[in-house]
């Protein structure tokens, strides 16, 4: 079931080291095949999402690192925030649209944000330890990662660039496969700004990673990695769609990636004119 390199930890998560210091979780047993990545400083470790709960991703993070672990969600989906609450120092990105889901000092995401009735998964509130600014450095210790708001799939979504390794976590903005933006406050002009902002700031033989994966030909997984040419297709494939006045409920990016549309989502074009 796993490529070379890639081994389970247990019966439930697979992991593989993507890069230096950066270990890929998978969940390749779970339907929508989560990839959640440990990132490893020389101080402390960020736990970049969570998985969907099905199992208890933190007891798995304390096999792989002795380094105090902070967690950090790409966004609020049921199967990125699913393992949150087992973490004791939890970050969030400082946006309004999470800061208006804070009751009580407790994180209780809409049902739009979170969409665990997809699949009958209950939130479990969690208190937030940190809020981290769009744009702000994350100092690992010899690791620094930039946090990118890039909304699109999500309004919340974000992802993080090691510059000085080569590498962008981009959660659900990129991954091979079906892009979802035919759900709940999708949005196509901010996935159309979001890939434009990216572009200049990711250089060329930048490695992607993403956070769902497709297993392949031979039926075996490996973390998800794309290219800067997957976002600059997906920026221009974004600017036909719009080009068109097409409504189209599906719409190719490349041969490695198309987008699911709805309705919904092309309401910021419309109101723009
Ligand atoms: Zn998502």
């Amino acid at each position: 079931m796993l490529c070379e390199g890639v081994t389970w930890l247990d019966d439930w998560f697979a992991v593989e080291e993507v890069a230096p210091g950066v270990i890929a979780i998978g969940e390749p047993r779970f339907h929508q095949t989560n990839w959640n990545y440990l990132i490893l400083g020389q101080r402390r470790a960020l736990m970049f999402d969570t998985g969907p709960g099905v199992r208890d991703i933190s007891e798995a993070v304390r096999k792989l690192t002795t380094l105090p672990v902070t967690a950090l969600p790409s966004h609020m989906h049921f199967d990125h925030t699913g393992g949150l609450a087992g973490f004791g120092n939890i970050a969030l990105p400082d946006l309004p649209v999470i800061r208006d889901c804070m009751k009580d000092g407790w994180l209780m995401p809409t049902d739009d944000l979170y969409v665990g009735y997809w699949e009958g998964m209950s939130w479990t509130p969690v208190k937030p330890a940190q809020w981290l600014p769009i744009g702000s450095e994350i100092d690992l210790g010899g690791r620094s990662l930039t946090l990118l708001h890039t909304p699109g799939h999500s309004p919340d979504s974000i992802s993080l660039h090691d510059r000085g390794n080569g590498l962008l976590f981009a959660a659900d903005f990129v991954y091979p496969g079906k892009l979802y933006a035919q759900i709940a406050n999708s949005d196509l002009k901010s996935y159309l700004d979001a890939a434009q902002a990216l572009l200049p700031q990711v250089p060329q033989g930048t490695t992607i990673l993403s956070a769902h994966g497709k297993p392949n030909a031979q039926h075996l997984h490996r973390a998800p990695r794309l290219a800067r040419m997957d976002i600059a297709d997906l920026a221009s494939s974004l600017e036909r769609l719009k080009a068109s006045g097409q409504m189209p409920s599906s719409w190719p990016v490349n041969d490695r990636m198309s987008l699911l549309l709805s309705d919904a989502a092309f309401l910021s074009w419309q109101r723009a004119g």
